[in-house]
């Protein structure tokens, strides 16, 4: 069962309080170059990207802020260390939320500022603590970094927001290792009534960071806990977002576009499965309906073992089937399998989204 949290709004979407678990990322351009910025925005709402956020390092990026903030209508976030005038430059130029960590900003007069510009626009703050960024005294309590440490600087951070009469907050607790950050959000879950954000942070380059990303944010979100998440990863952001829609995919959580159902091929294989398999992912790669697709090696096991798939192909010597349901529904040549099964897919398409259409 899911962990019931408070729902926080950030623009039109919502995050926590049974809301979907949203998939957000940020851009890896200089914010100060706004062009870059804009297009790596672009691209990532093209591959569904649901909240991005930008690094503010200084107030020249602020300053870029506001025509970042015109270029879309999707949430933006303003990631910020220390200096709350960069805060407060985000909330001005029309920023969504802002990420900061009250504890690292020298005067509480400052704290208040961000605070009640925040109050002003009802925007909420992420407090987001890294493994990097422990307090000192957590460090030395628990001899270095511990899932404990991580969650008592949250609280700390926690603290003086509630203390300003502000809970519009979504809490992240990270690290780059996977068991820290699992054992982390267990922890802080119980302890607060917060939405939390997922991530293993620095999680590294793809394949590795995907493994680890997909462990520590699977295991969570399998056992209720976790209302938004970003995948970071040494790669282009694009794929983080990916990455997001495909571990809601495998948990069930969400469902968006196909999902592919292929078999590792053995010694019965007499087709280039691997070429078949590329070739169907990208023609239905612009496919947002949920469905199953299931490319198998050959027709012995093929369509049994992909039963529950919505339609499907299975290789054989000079011909193969298409199938539905794990059903034959017809014999085509080798050379005309992908071309039958797109002809299939789309028909399928179709017939979902008129449904989906009447029952609007
Ligand atoms: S579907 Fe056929 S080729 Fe693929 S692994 Fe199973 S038996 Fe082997």
């Amino acid at each position: 069962m899911r962990r019931n949290s408070k729902r926080i709004k950030i623009r039109d979407i919502s995050i926590g309080g049974n809301a979907p678990i949203s998939v957000q990322s940020m851009t890896s351009t200089d914010t100060r170059d706004v062009k870059a910025t804009i297009k790596q925005i672009k691209a990532l709402e093209k591959a569904g990207c649901e909240i991005i956020r930008v690094a503010v390092p200084d107030m020249e990026a602020a300053k870029k802020l506001k025509e970042i903030r015109k270029s879309t209508k999707t949430p933006l976030v303003a990631d910020i260390h220390y200096d709350y005038r960069l805060a407060i430059k985000a909330v001005d130029a029309g920023f969504d939320k802002i990420r900061i960590n009250p504890g690292n900003i020298s005067k509480p007069a400052k704290i208040k500022e961000i605070v009640d510009a925040c109050k002003s626009r009802n925007i909420p703050i992420r407090v987001g603590v890294n493994m990097g960024s422990i307090a000192p005294k957590y460090l030395e309590k628990y001899g270095g970094p511990t899932p404990e440490g991580l969650v008592e600087s949250a609280l700390d951070h926690i603290k003086l927001l509630e203390a300003l009469n502000f809970t519009n907050i979504v809490i992240a607790v990270k690290s780059s290792d996977v068991d820290m950050m699992i054992k982390a959000n267990e922890i802080i879950a119980d302890k607060i009534p917060y939405p939390l954000h997922l991530g293993v942070t620095e999680a590294g380059p793809p394949p590795e960071g995907i493994v680890k990303s997909a462990i520590g944010i699977g295991i969570l979100l399998r056992k209720g806990i976790g209302d938004t998440i970003r995948v970071s990863l040494t790669a282009d952001p694009v794929l983080e977002v990916k990455i997001g829609f495909e571990i809601l995919k495998s948990l069930d959580i969400r469902k968006k576009g196909v999902n592919i159902i292929s078999c590792p091929t053995c010694g019965r294989i007499e087709i280039d499965l691997l070429s078949i398999v590329e070739e169907v992912k990208e023609r239905t790669k612009d496919i947002e309906t949920p469905l199953n697709i299931a490319v198998m090696g050959c027709v012995v096991n093929g369509p049994g073992e992909a039963r529950n798939a919505d339609v499907g192909l299975a290789g054989g010597k000079g011909v193969g089937i298409i199938f539905k349901k794990g059903e034959i529904i017809k014999k085509v040549k080798e050379n005309e399998l992908v071309d039958a099964l797109m002809e299939e897919i789309i028909k399928i398409v179709s017939e979902k989204n008129a449904k989906k259409t009447k029952n609007v």
